[in-house]
């Protein structure tokens, strides 16, 4: 290990002092990369370098020398193999859509490769079996668009995120959560087959039964270990409608208890979709998330339920239902008896029906409305944890009552759990020891004035929880030290290093998490 350790470092101050090199040669890449098959995909124009430098945290600037427009695969296996065997390899980032916080789709100084570009004009990347329930998806699809071919069959993927105009390949390289996950695991755990291109140019095809040690870790591996062009995906029936249902509470006991019995696997009749959320009282004017939901009078009531109770803001579960329209009256009749076994606030039950692509895209209303007032494209310092079940209530009271209750700033909190049993511990992504597991998402917009506060907030978010021991673990990890990394992986540190090296050997690949570079 320490001998492994100590070659990373190496490595590491090696491309230190290219990058150092390459700073004094005006950044260039090797020309010979323009002499390559793929050169006219290669653009270097300041428009070109401006659209890849920065993205949806809109906290970092990271400008690569060029991008490149691939039209194939074999154009980012070039790119790459040309790097690893270059003297001057250089830092090369597959981008899906750029909605990383903190600049982890950037190559600096290098080529970031824009992936949406693998799709344009071809019609064959989403290609349904319907007889093996799965999509053959390229790596740059949207999953909107994953959805919208899929129903054509009736079929879906089983498991989501909240905003779905996110790439596959994008999502894949974090986990992919939603409050689909208690039931069938996070996306990454509904993949079957991958291709993937690793940091030295080669194609593979991965999967739990082939070359399994690169399927495990790419999912949830950042882009660490190579580029997925295409990922196989499982599909079940799809739903056609949803309810859609919101229950308040007014203490976090209850709230928790609650969710933890819609997500017992015990409980098969409840909700197909559990989440949860603290609205502060300046949430409860509106957000992107639930603005199209609550109407005026249904804030009042909740803001005065929540001043009724000393409180700065008051917790929902956000639940649903599907169904069809042939079982409508018996998922009716269940969904009164789950009611009648939930402890919310009486009187407190909100509900909508929606069809099942209008409550998959919900958030993309939101995005159209900040959009057009400029609120989209602005500094957005995430935080987002996963937490012990153990410690739930201990970080209830030190971070919702302690740091964000009676906050005057506005944004969402979301908390909810799922079932460590629907995780595959071997694959990248990061989860607590716990069987159940909270997640906690601090999502917030700033302004440039008040950003430093709220970033000052998150950390002191994370130092509540290290001294008081909860053993949390960031989900979208964010470190700037290896220290900080090593401590994110724990004993699996060994094994993403051991593959770092066996695919990405010269350390070329998604230089914008920080872990190696
Ligand atoms: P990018 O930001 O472009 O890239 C992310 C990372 O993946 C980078 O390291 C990049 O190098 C790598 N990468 C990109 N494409 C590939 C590829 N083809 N092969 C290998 N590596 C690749 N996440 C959830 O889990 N649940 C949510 O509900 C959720 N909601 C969100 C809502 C909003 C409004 C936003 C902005 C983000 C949300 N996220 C959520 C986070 C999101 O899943 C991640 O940020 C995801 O990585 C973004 O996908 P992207 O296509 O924009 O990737």
């Amino acid at each position: 290990m320490a001998s492994k350790t100590a070659y990373l470092f190496s490595l590491i101050y090696m491309q230190f002092l290219l990058l150092q090199t390459l700073t004094i040669s005006t950044i260039s890449l090797p020309q010979d990369l323009f002499s390559l098959k793929i050169a006219s995909k290669i653009r270097t124009d300041e428009q070109s370098i401006l659209s890849v430098s920065t993205d949806y945290g809109n906290l970092t600037m990271l400008s690569p020398a060029a991008v490149l427009y691939p039209s194939s695969a074999y154009d980012i296996s070039s790119l790459i193999n040309f790097s690893y065997t270059s003297s001057n390899p250089f830092f090369i980032s597959p981008r899906g859509n750029g909605h990383s916080i903190n600049g982890q789709a950037s190559a600096l100084d290098g080529v970031v490769i824009n992936m949406r570009s693998l799709g344009y004009g071809r019609s064959n990347r989403i290609n349904v079996s319907e007889v093996n329930r799965y999509v053959d998806v390229g790596g740059e699809q949207l999953w909107i668009d994953l959805l919208h071919e899929t129903l054509k069959y009736k079929l879906a993927p089983r498991s989501w995120t909240d905003y779905i105009h996110l790439t596959v390949g994008g999502t894949l390289s974090v986990g992919g959560i939603s409050g689909q996950t208690f039931r069938y695991g996070p996306q990454i755990s509904n993949v079957l087959e991958l291709d993937v291109i690793t940091g030295t140019g080669k194609i593979i095809t991965c999967s739990k039964d082939q070359n399994s040690d690169l399927f495990l870790a790419v999912l949830g591996g950042m882009g660490q270990f190579g580029v997925i062009t295409r990922a196989r995906i499982a599909l079940s029936k799809a739903p056609e409608k949803v309810h859609w249902i919101r229950l308040i509470y007014t203490d976090a006991i209850t709230f928790t208890r609650d969710q933890e019995r819609l997500i017992s696997t015990k409980n098969r009749k409840g909700f197909d979709y559990v989440e949860g959320s603290f609205l502060v009282q300046q949430g409860l004017i509106g957000s992107w998330r639930s603005s199209e939901y609550f109407t005026d009078t249904d804030y009042d009531r909740m803001s005065q339920l929540a001043t009724d109770h000393g409180l700065g803001g008051v917790y929902y579960i956000e639940g649903v239902v599907y169904y069809t329209e042939d079982i409508a009256a018996k998922v009716n009749q269940e969904l009164e008896l789950l009611l009648e076994e939930l402890n919310y606030v009486p009187g407190y039950v909100f509900m909508q029906n929606v069809s099942y692509v209008e409550f998959l895209d919900r958030v993309h209303d939101g995005e159209l409305k900040l959009r057009e007032i400029g609120g989209w494209e602005v500094p957005h310092p995430w935080l987002n944890l996963f937490v012990p079940k153990s410690r739930i209530l201990d970080f209830d009271a030190g971070v919702i009552k302690g740091v964000l209750n009676n906050n005057s700033v506005s944004g969402i909190i979301i908390i909810y759990p799922m079932n460590r049993n629907k995780w595959d511990d071997k694959m990248s992504t990061m989860i607590p020891d716990e069987e159940i597991f909270y997640t906690f998402g601090l999502l917030r917009s700033a302004t440039r004035d008040n950003l430093q506060y709220l970033e000052e907030q998150n950390k002191k978010i994370l130092e509540i929880c290290k001294s008081a021991g909860i053993k949390y673990k960031q989900y979208l990890p964010h470190y700037t030290t290896t220290k900080g990394w090593m401590e994110h992986f724990g004993a699996k540190w060994d094994n993403f290093l051991d593959m770092k090296l066996k695919y990405d050997p010269k350390l070329i690949l998604s230089p914008g998490s920080t872990i190696f570079s």
